[in-house]
């Protein structure tokens, strides 16, 4: 660890919480130099919805690289773009009928974030966003303001100004549906929040904790912004590209954002890559002026165009995910049943779930108690209280049981000091039995 110790900054995070030098990986596992295998449900957070090394978009990439290929190309047209805008036009946006123009931003999400910001900004000709506690958007600047972490925003060094926070679905408590406060403050001169040019909001929060709007949320959002003529973005950075089990996350609230942020798993393979999706009448850029020199990650086309050709063709992965994450769901309640302490409960929709541990340190224990059993697994939310399971969509079954298995065992061990013997039957009750049962005749 010398070398990372001694030149490394210490800006480094997610290294902290799991010491190794990992050096190879495959599906949902991961090795470390010594050739010891950990499950992988960190998965890039959220950037590995299909795996490590997908032998699929792999041999796509070695083809093309083969060929000599197009690797960098600024914003010129290359065979690699056109074939990724036809297949993400054919595969994604005309089955869904939505009409959307795409921009390439830097390869980043947070870049996304930002020109999704400055497009409505300049459209509307306003400066107010609306965001949410607990969302996280990004570290640069304009989407660090849009971001509630104080551990975040506390580096910025400089005030962050053009955001207005308002509260997420629950955040006031269950009774109170806080689009109705949203309306109210839009509705009264008086209110002293400006009329804002976009409403920015994640479907489910995923650093800040798991947290998932409800489908009438959403709607009422929605309704909202038309209402006082405010643009709706959703940020699917990490909920999108079937983490909830269809490609977008809002899918199932049936809602129309005006501009749409998508990265991590978009490129398929772990490829930097974001793009911004925006009603046609809202392209108001001019030449050049959102530029950047790596907009035209070709080998993230490449994987990409494999990805949604393999996985979203029809509706049959996303059903898959469904299937999991229901038995995700089913196994953190058991857990939730058998070893809560009364606060603990469970989170998060599709494969997008979490533990909520209440406190950070019972959290961390966890998850160092399961990486000592081959298991890399994180936590978020604002006191980093929320085991976050965000495995690879394309985990087995085998190994998806495998894994809650150690979390359970963790858990177990961390709450009741109970050593749960390798041959503990996880199943106890007869519904999830046959969620196991029908997990492993599809399999
Ligand atoms: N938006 C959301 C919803 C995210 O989850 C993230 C990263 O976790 C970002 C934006 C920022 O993406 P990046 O870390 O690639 O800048």
């Amino acid at each position: 660890m010398k070398v990372f110790d001694e030149i490394e900054s210490e800006v480094m995070s997610y290294a902290r919480a799991f010491p190794r030098v990992f050096n190879k990986a495959q599906g949902e596992y991961l090795y470390d130099e010594e050739g010891n295998q950990y499950l992988d449900f960190l998965a890039g957070a959220g950037t590995l919805n299909y795996g490590h090394n997908n032998p699929l978009f792999k041999e796509a990439l070695l083809e093309y690289i083969q060929q000599d290929g197009i690797t960098h190309g600024l914003d010129l047209h290359t065979k690699a773009k056109r074939e990724f805008l036809e297949t993400f036009y054919e595969k994604i946006l005309k089955p869904r009928d939505m009409s959307y123009v795409m921009q390439f931003t830097g390869p980043t999400g947070t870049n996304a974030v930002e020109a999704a910001l400055k497009i409505a900004r300049k459209y509307k000709g306003r400066e107010n966003i609306i965001s949410f506690t607990n969302g996280f958007h990004g570290c640069s600047l304009g989407a660090l303001a849009a971001t509630g972490n104080s551990h975040h925003r506390g580096a910025s060094g400089v005030s962050m100004s053009g955001v207005t926070r308002m509260p997420y679905e629950n955040y006031l408590g269950d009774d109170i549906d806080t689009t109705a406060y949203l309306d109210k403050v839009l509705s009264d001169s008086s209110s002293g929040v400006d009329h804002p040019a976009a409403v920015l909001v994640e479907t489910v929060q995923g650093e800040g904790g798991i947290n998932a709007a409800s489908v009438e949320w959403l709607r009422n959002l929605q309704d909202v912004c038309r209402k006082h003529d405010v643009l709706l973005i959703v940020d699917d950075i990490q909920a999108g590209c079937g983490r909830t089990g269809s490609y977008f996350s809002f899918e199932e609230a049936g809602i129309e954002p005006d501009i749409v942020t998508l990265s991590k798993s978009l490129s398929g393979y772990g490829l930097p890559f974001a793009v911004v999706l925006m009603k046609p009448e809202l392209d108001q850029w001019k030449p050049g002026e959102h530029n950047g020199t790596f907009r035209g990650n070709n080998l993230a086309f490449v994987t990409a165009t494999a990805a949604i050709n393999h996985y979203w063709s029809d509706d049959a992965f996303g059903k898959e995910v469904l299937r999991k994450g229901e038995y995700i769901g089913q196994r953190l309640d058991r857990i939730v049943e058998k070893y809560g302490d009364g606060n603990m409960t469970t989170r998060g929709r599709g494969m997008f779930r979490g533990l909520n541990c209440v406190s950070g340190e019972l959290a961390d224990k966890i998850t160092s108690e399961a990486f000592r059993n081959g298991l890399v697994i994180e936590t978020s939310g604002a006191d980093d209280h929320v085991v976050k399971t965000l495995c690879p969509l394309t985990i087995s079954d085998d190994n998806l049981k495998k894994a809650l298995d150690i979390v359970e065992a963790a858990v177990a061990k961390v709450l009741k000091g109970e050593d749960v013997p390798e041959e503990h039957d996880f199943f106890a009750s007869s519904e999830e039995e046959l969620a196991v049962k029908s997990l492993a005749g599809a399999a």
